[in-house]
Order: structure tokens, then sequence, then C-alpha cells
């Protein structure tokens, strides 16, 4: 079988069980097994697979057909132009959370951001991201898992980041040494009762938002006093429907301060962005 017929097959066999994108999928697969760039798989499209390499890819796209995500199975994830390393320790970077990128990068450009934190980072993309784009900022990651923090740790060194960015274990905002500029965070979202069914792959830590979702977001929401600077700016990831509960927690524990919402490519309103007042304070802390 040459790798034209293997890719043709497997694309076959992926969509038919119902995969999205088999195309890309069987490619990035293909490539894996035979260890091998975008540009020399297309190179060598028309030679045979070894025996040894047939079974080998046979054996991924089996793996990917029982629902392990292509990305664990690759130990690769692209976000915002880069390669990151990921492994069942983390969640897979999803492009969405690009959003955040940019827009912490075009707040940057206008200068008021020299210190940033991001909250639960797993395997690191959006802090590197940032890291790679500002070279003056001083970058903090956390991550109340320690497996996560190792990748995390493996991709700073991968994009030359590890001086640039101080990974800190521990919960939420706990362990910052004071107030940053700017927080960003994709905290897990997702309501207990659409967590994924077993076999579940992705780190359940990392997903499970509680009842309705923002469990986990509207704690760092109540946890920030003393840890946003005055002018500072919160970045925050919501899951679909959620942004009138997470907004409205804010407006009440930052009477005054600016909120603006930001739909995804789906029309999902996924980004909130809130801008701190200079010297404002949280409502809650201050009366
Ligand atoms: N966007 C992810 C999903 O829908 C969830 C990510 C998160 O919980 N932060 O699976």
């Amino acid at each position: 079988m040459t790798a034209k017929q293997a890719l043709g097959r497997a694309r076959e066999i992926l969509a038919s069980g119902n995969i999205e994108d088999a195309p890309l999928e069987s490619e990035l697969l293909l490539r894996h097994t035979l260890k091998l760039s975008r540009v020399e798989l297309y190179l060598e499209l028309d030679r045979a697979l070894t025996p040894q390499e047939e079974k080998a890819f046979r054996q991924v796209v089996e793996r990917r057909l029982s629902g392990e995500p292509a990305a664990y199975i690759t130990r690769h994830r692209e976000f915002y132009g880069l390669d990151f390393y990921v492994d069942p320790a983390v969640l897979i970077p999803r492009p969405e959370s690009e959003l955040l990128v940019e827009k912490a990068l075009r707040l940057a450009q206008n200068g008021t951001i020299s210190t940033i934190a991001e909250i639960g980072t797993g395997c690191g993309a959006i802090a590197i991201s940032l890291a790679l784009h500002l070279p003056q900022a001083r970058i903090y990651a956390t991550d109340i898992s320690l497996p996560a923090l190792k990748v995390a740790r493996v991709n700073c060194q991968r994009h030359g980041a590890a001086d640039r960015i101080r990974l800190l274990h521990g919960d939420m905002l706990d362990p910052l040494p004071g107030a940053v500029d700017l927080i960003i965070a994709n905290l897990p979202y997702v309501r207990e009762s659409e967590l994924p069914p077993p076999p579940q792959f992705e780190p359940i830590l990392a997903l499970d938002g509680g009842a309705d979702g923002t469990d986990r977001i509207r704690r760092l929401c109540l946890k920030l006093e003393g840890k946003l600077r005055p002018g500072g700016w919160l970045l925050l990831e919501v899951g679909e429907g959620q942004s009138p509960t997470v907004t409205s927690l804010l407006y009440h524990l930052f009477p005054g301060a600016k909120i603006e919402v930001t739909p995804d490519l789906s029309g999902i309103d996924r980004m909130l962005s809130l801008s701190l007042a200079p010297a404002q304070q949280l409502a809650l802390f201050s009366t």
C-alpha cells in the first residue's frame, strides 16, 4: 500500500466513524507514523509502506476511531502558529482560546501591560504564545496540577521561554507573588451534565465547571482582590450561555468597570474582557 492509498483508506475509515475533519486527521496520523513533515509526506506519497508501517498506521487509526484525540496520539497540537507538546495530563488547546491571546497582545501594544498571570495554564500554550510576542513582559503561569505543569515546562523549554515564564504550582491566584496588570484564564467550564461520557481522554479537572459550568470562573472572580492592579485587565474564556452569569458577577464586584463580550468564530460568546478603572477597588471588599 502506498502512502497515498493509506491516506485515502484512513480518510474513509475516520469519516465513516464520524470523525470531523477526517482528511486533516488522517494526514496528521500518517505523518506521525512515518515521522514525516507535511512537505516530506507529499513528496513521498507514492512510496510503499513497509508491513510494520502499515501495522503501526492501522493501530493509530483504530485508536482515533475509538475516540482518542489525534493530539494525544501524535503528542502535538498547534496553537497560535506554534507547536505544543500535549499529553493526557493537559487539556488540548482549542483554536477559540487564541481570542485571549489576540486580545492580550492588542492590550499590550497600548503599552499598559508589563506583568501577566495565566491561571490554569495546562500545556502553557497561552502563556508561551504571549511570552514569544511580548519579550518585555513578566509572565506567571499557575496550575493546580503538577503533571500539567511538567507539560508546560517541556513547552517552555521547547520554545525557549523557560526563563521568561515563572511556572507556579497552586490553586488559582494563590501562588502569585503580587498584583499583575493582566490576568488571563481558560478555566474548566463544562457543565457537569455535559462532561464527555467515558472513555474520557482529557483530564476532568481541566473541564469540570460544576453544575452550571461557572463554579471555577466565579471562584476566580471572587479571589481577585489584591491580584489585579488598578487599571488592570481580566480576560476570561467562558462556555456557551455563561457570559450573562459571569458578567453580572463581575459588574457586582467591580461597579463601573468596562466589560466586553467577544464571540468566537461560531458566534458563541466566548471571551469576557474586563478593564478595571484606575484605582478601582472590589466593591465586595471596599465597604
Ligand atoms: N472548550 C472546551 C470544550 O468545549 C472546554 C474547555 C474548558 O473547559 N475550558 O470541550
